[in-house]
């Protein structure tokens, strides 16, 4: 369902050219939990970028169920991002003159009407046990509890696809574990297929398989038996 055929990606900065993936091909089934590992600066944040349709690609295709990524315009890509893609990254990036609440309802405010809104909105944050918290906004939370927010915006529009930036990055090890075990649990129950950075060797290997990203080359190895 995300499939990569010889994707070529470097930035300029500078008057210089640095390759930062270098013919890469890669495919992720769908319903699939996928970690990302590699040294910082290696280009793991560059590569999910690229499949959630953010960063345009020097050479190659990118189709994320079965639309060509590579080829698409702002607008389809922005349609495609909303209606099967959820991001959460490692600095939550929460609006913070707006509640958890609010937060939670943003990527829904092109698609429904209000009161259909603001029940999804309840609804997601129910699940990632937030509902007693539907009114605060973001600095009056806890570093877990604003992560869970972002959690809840990545899951009201019901994506296919979740993708994960070191959610866990700002996070200490027993807070980042309850981030994880609800990307777990989401993943368990609705088969939705997450993608996810970490520098955790640990909550690496409890994906079921795990991309290496070095040099500019991918490795995809499958953990035979996942750990959990
Ligand atoms: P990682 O997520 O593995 O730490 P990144 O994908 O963020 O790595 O970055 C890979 C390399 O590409 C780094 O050297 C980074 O500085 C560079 N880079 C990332 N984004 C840009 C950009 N927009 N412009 C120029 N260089 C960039
Ligand atoms: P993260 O915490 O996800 O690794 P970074 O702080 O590395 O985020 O990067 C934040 C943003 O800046 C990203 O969108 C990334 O693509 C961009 N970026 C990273 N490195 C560079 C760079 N050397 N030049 C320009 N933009 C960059």
């Amino acid at each position: 369902m995300i499939k990569l055929k010889s994707v070529s990606k470097s930035y300029r900065t500078g008057g210089e050219e640095t390759e930062i993936l270098k013919d890469v091909s890669l495919e992720i089934d769908k319903g699939k939990y996928v970690s990302i590992t590699g040294p910082s600066g290696s280009g793991k944040s560059t590569l999910l970028h690229i499949i959630g349709g953010l960063e345009p690609i020097n050479s190659g295709e990118v189709w994320v169920d079965g639309q060509p990524v590579h080829t698409m315009k702002d607008n389809a890509l922005a349609k495609l991002r909303l209606k099967k893609i959820g991001y959460v990254f490692q600095q939550f990036q929460l609006l913070s003159t707006a509640t958890a609440l609010e937060n939670v309802m943003m990527p829904l405010l092109t698609m429904f009407s209000s009161p259909q809104i603001k029940k999804d909105a309840e609804e997601a944050l129910t699940r990632v046990g937030l509902a007693h918290r539907l009114n605060h906004l973001p600095s009056k939370l806890s570093g877990g509890e604003q992560q869970r927010v972002a959690l809840a915006r990545a899951l009201v529009t019901k994506p296919e696809i979740i993708l994960a930036d070191e959610p866990t990055g700002n996070l200490d090890s027993e807070t980042g574990k309850t981030i994880i075990n609800l990307l777990e649990k989401i993943h368990d129950e609705d088969g939705v297929t997450v993608i996810l950075i970490t520098h955790d060797p640990e909550l690496a290997q409890r994906a079921e398989e795990s991309i290496h990203v070095l040099d500019g080359r991918v490795e995809l190895k499958p953990y035979k038996v996942a750990i959990r």
